[in-house]
């Protein structure tokens, strides 16, 4: 039987990604809007960790389903790194990618090359009612660009250089991002942790 999970996410270019990494498994993802779940948990952490923590019990309490959340965000080391778990929000609650992208490398001016270090992080909690079943981190190495580069994806990902592959993550296709991001490594982990858990072990 296939072990039913609630993606905690309304991010539509993070659920794709799930899809094809969740593509072989003996699980079915369902979605929040699929559950009819409409309660909002507000990201209310001050880190990675704790806001998909925060998500993964609250919509596991609110669906009755067991519940798998991402969060996830850009570390930049020369601002300290920002803007963490304030990715989605540096720039302002309804700016656009282009937005937060431009003000980004506003900030990083002057910056040469070899001190743009930055890295993709991605926490993914697994609940089930009132319990945290598990915790899974991925982490993806890179350079912030000096420009933006590529169509692909979502988010940061035109101006995040991966050095391995010479192109920015919006220049890599689905497949080959899963391979290397920080949301493929956590899925990875995330679902080895459900086979067992699938098995009853
Ligand atoms: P979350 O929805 O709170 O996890 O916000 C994550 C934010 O971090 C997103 O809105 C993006 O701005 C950024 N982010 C996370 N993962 C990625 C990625 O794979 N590519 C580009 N940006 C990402």
């Amino acid at each position: 039987m296939r072990l039913k999970v609630v993606l905690a996410t309304r991010n539509r270019a993070k659920a794709e990604e799930y899809s094809l990494l969740f593509k072989d498994a003996p699980i079915e993802l369902t979605t929040l809007a699929e559950q009819n779940v409409s309660t909002e948990i507000e990201e209310t952490g001050h880190t990675i960790e704790e806001n998909a923590r925060l998500k993964a019990l609250g919509y596991a309490a609110a669906s009755g389903l067991l519940v798998l959340a991402d969060d996830s965000g850009l570390e930049v080391d020369a601002l300290g790194g920002e803007p963490g778990s304030l990715s989605a929000r540096y720039a302002g609650e309804n700016a656009s990618d282009a937005e937060r992208i431009a003000l980004l490398l506003s900030r990083l001016e002057g910056v040469p090359w070899e001190k743009r270090s930055a890295r993709f992080r991605c926490v993914i909690a697994v609940a089930s009612g009132p319990e945290l079943l598990r915790v899974c981190q991925g982490e993806c190495e890179g350079i912030i660009s000096l420009e933006p580069r590529g169509t692909s994806g979502f988010g940061y990902d035109p101006v995040f250089y991966v050095p391995e592959l010479d192109r920015t993550m919006a220049e890599l296709s689905m497949e080959e991002k899963n391979r290397v991001s920080h949301r493929g490594r956590a899925a990875r982990k995330a679902l080895e942790f459900l086979a067992h858990y699938a098995s009853g072990e």
